[in-house]
């Protein structure tokens, strides 16, 4: 799915949902609180529901934005957008 991939589309969906976010603008990681699960933005699917996840504001960002970090704060690396627990950069 190509719905998330890439900032230009997340950050048009918040900005015209909520125009707030505008830090994640900058961000990879994204946190949520209600599962503890890391999403990695540049990898994200549908089935990660950052949209829902914006919408119910239970969302945490980490500095420094990476999944050392968010590991660190006791958030797992989501399955979907983080198939094998380590991050893929292509
Ligand atoms: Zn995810």
């Amino acid at each position: 799915m190509a719905r998330w991939r890439g900032w230009g589309g997340v950050v048009a969906r918040v900005v015209a949902a909520m125009a707030r976010p505008l830090r994640f603008e900058h961000n990879r990681w994204l946190g949520d609180k209600r599962t503890q699960r890391a999403h990695d933005l540049d990898h994200a699917t549908d089935a990660c529901a950052i949209d829902e996840l914006m919408t119910s504001e239970q969302f945490a960002a980490f500095g420094p934005d990476t999944l050392p970090e968010a590991r660190n704060r006791g958030y797992h690396p989501c399955r979907h957008c983080v198939p094998h627990g380590t991050v893929v950069d292509d």
